[in-house]
């Protein structure tokens, strides 16, 4: 079938009208701002990136309705870029044909282990996954241990090596930087410089 531009123009324009139309229950329902009113307001943070914007979620009846930029934050003042602005349906997913928000049920919220050579992911418990790692970084460490490299002491291993996440403070921070040189990991870096 032969389109022209503006056919092509008019059918994405009415595609996106219908989205938008159809998106329209749940956060322009016109009594939404009055219920975050009367909604629980839990500060947090974003755990997208290392700027670390402050966000204000709305729960209603135990449910997260809403998540919005924290005007009191000292980064943001407020505002959330794009990323930051989707931090509602990480958690929440609109149901279009109950019209009600719901559980997002592509968020992980158990551990899923995948064994060497294997398709299958496992479940596993977190007990089971901290005792997995600190296993396999006491072995790792073991067999790669260097005292010293031409003649200078460097106790070092160069076989592990570790990220810091954006969402940790600067304490949590310090702690791993500290924890990570007492085994001999000089391979180390934060989330925030790339
Ligand atoms: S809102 Fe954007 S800039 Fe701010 S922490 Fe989240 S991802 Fe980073």
């Amino acid at each position: 079938m032969q389109i022209t531009r503006r056919e092509f123009i008019k059918l994405t324009g009415t595609a996106a009208l219908a989205a938008v139309i159809a998106g329209c229950d749940w956060e322009t329902d016109p009594d939404f701002a009055l219920r975050l009113e009367k909604a629980r307001e839990v500060t947090t943070i974003c755990p997208y990136c290392s700027c670390g914007c402050g966000a204000i979620c709305y729960v209603e009846g135990g449910k997260l309705v809403s998540v919005s930029g924290d005007p009191e934050h000292p980064i943001n003042e407020g505002a959330l870029c794009s990323k930051g602005a989707s931090l509602l349906n990480l958690n929440t997913v609109y149901n279009y044909r109950s019209h009600a928000p719901e559980l997002n049920p592509n968020r992980l919220t158990k551990v899923l282990y995948r064994a060497p050579h294997s398709t299958q992911w496992e479940e596993r418990d977190w007990q089971w996954a901290l005792e997995r790692i600190a296993q396999r970084v006491k072995e790792t460490r073991d067999a790669t241990f260097e005292r010293e490299a031409g003649g200078v002491a460097v106790n070092r291993t160069t076989a592990i090596a570790h990220l810091g996440s954006a969402a940790l403070d600067n304490e949590e921070n310090y702690l791993l930087a500290k924890l990570m040189r007492s085994l001999g990991v000089v391979n180390l870096d934060h989330q925030a410089r790339l």
